[in-house]
């Protein structure tokens, strides 16, 4: 393989291998599905294939010399069209080659390096919101020169839908391309938002989805990379089969552990120094880094729901945290028959609030309220801020 770590979707590559072994590869094909779930590895993984010079039919071998160019992005064969900034380019008919000054080239040159080290890696470059026409233009200059033999040209477009935003002049430039392919050239749209492709290039591609990576595959591999097995059932839980989305969380994990165990904390005493420190963390990720606050979030939704979970079935087999076993088992037995499925829902508004623009000091105090409220079995009504807005 390409990759060593790319997670082969199985079904997926046993379709194409197919395809491929009985000369039926579609000339066009658009690899979707959702982000992180690795198209575009299993894009270049198919063009190593296509070209490998090993008697191998069923992978790329990793090792010949065409596997080897392809690994290192230097492949005459392969063209990757991306969004490019509009830099120094003048008319249609510029070359992209204008596009890469010194600073963008050295941008672009450690992406590729990155992405020849991880197949998940999203290459994106400062500035860049669309697929400029003049990267098709200089696509059809370069296929006109013929492969060798037997070998293949591959066009991987990576974010294809960008071919479409803001105008769909490099999209309506492809679709001549796909009406007409030239011999032996193969086409891979890749993209996570296909809704935004136009119908007409749909309509010229094979479509193959790849879905969300499996929480198995996802904690396997977690493991394999080093992470522990409680972090990598939390890690691919909140990251619904995103690799990417793992990743960042194995990078912030230290930080969300710490915050996240101050939030439990203060879901379970009333200390007001406590709230109001935890206030300020979640002000200033809020500022800062939304998406991380919204991790912890999730992760302490996760936890309310071991809770949930041990009280009704008495069980800890299932439960994601396993170093937080013995308190979680102290939870429930303390707060008996407390309806923990209503303080998750707490817990989601909140999140859904502050995410709204929402005062964080008001909507963190009224969860810690309410989740008090509900494990005493308080049954006054929960405090709810539109009650206090004239
Ligand atoms: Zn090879």
């Amino acid at each position: 393989m390409i990759y060593s770590k790319l997670i082969l979707h199985n079904t997926n590559w046993k379709k194409l291998l197919n395809s491929f072994n009985n000369n039926r590869l579609a000339h066009a094909m658009l690899f979707h599905g959702p982000e992180g779930s690795g198209k575009e590895g299993h894009a270049l993984e198919l063009a190593g294939l296509l070209n490998c010079n090993s008697a191998d039919k069923k992978q790329a071998c990793g090792k010949c010399s065409s596997c080897k160019k392809i690994k290192s992005f230097q492949h005459e064969n392969i063209n990757i069209v991306l969004p490019l900034p509009r830099k120094n380019i003048k008319t249609n008919r510029d070359s992209i080659s204008k596009v890469f000054d010194g600073p963008l080239l050295k941008e672009y040159l450690e992406m590729i390096n990155a992405k020849q080290k991880d197949p998940y890696y999203k290459i994106q470059i400062s500035g860049a919101n669309t697929i400029l026409i003049n990267s098709i233009r200089d696509l059809k200059n370069s296929s006109a020169l013929s492969v060798l033999n037997n070998e293949k040209r591959i066009i991987l477009i990576f974010q294809a839908e960008k071919l479409c935003v803001p105008s769909a002049e490099a999209a309506n430039a492809l679709l001549k391309f796909l009406e007409e392919p030239p011999k032996n050239t193969f086409f891979i749209l890749i993209s996570s938002k296909p809704n935004m492709i136009l119908d007409t290039i749909h309509s010229r591609c094979q479509k193959l989805y790849f879905p969300p990576i499996s929480n198995d595959n996802l904690i396997t591999k977690l493991i394999e990379n080093g992470e522990k097995r409680t972090q990598a059932k939390i890690i691919s839980r909140i990251s619904s089969g995103n690799m990417n989305l793992a990743k960042k969380l194995i990078y912030n994990s230290n930080s969300i552990i710490e915050n996240l165990n101050l939030l439990i904390q203060a879901c379970f005493n009333k200390d007001p120094l406590q709230w109001m420190k935890l206030i300020d963390i979640i002000s200033r990720m809020k500022n800062k880094d939304k998406h991380k606050m919204e991790q912890i979030f999730q992760c302490l939704i996760l936890f309310f729901r071991d809770i949930l979970y041990f009280s009704s079935s008495n069980s800890n087999e299932e439960i994601i945290f396993t170093n937080k076993k013995e308190i979680i088992t102290k939870i429930s037995k303390t707060y008996l028959n407390t309806d923990w499925q209503l303080c998750i829902n707490y817990i989601e508004d909140t999140q859904e609030y502050i995410l709204r623009n929402g005062y964080v000091s008001i909507h963190i105090i009224c969860m810690f309220l309410n989740i008090q409220k509900t494990m005493k079995k308080n049954n006054t009504k929960s405090f709810n801020l539109n009650d206090w807005i004239i």
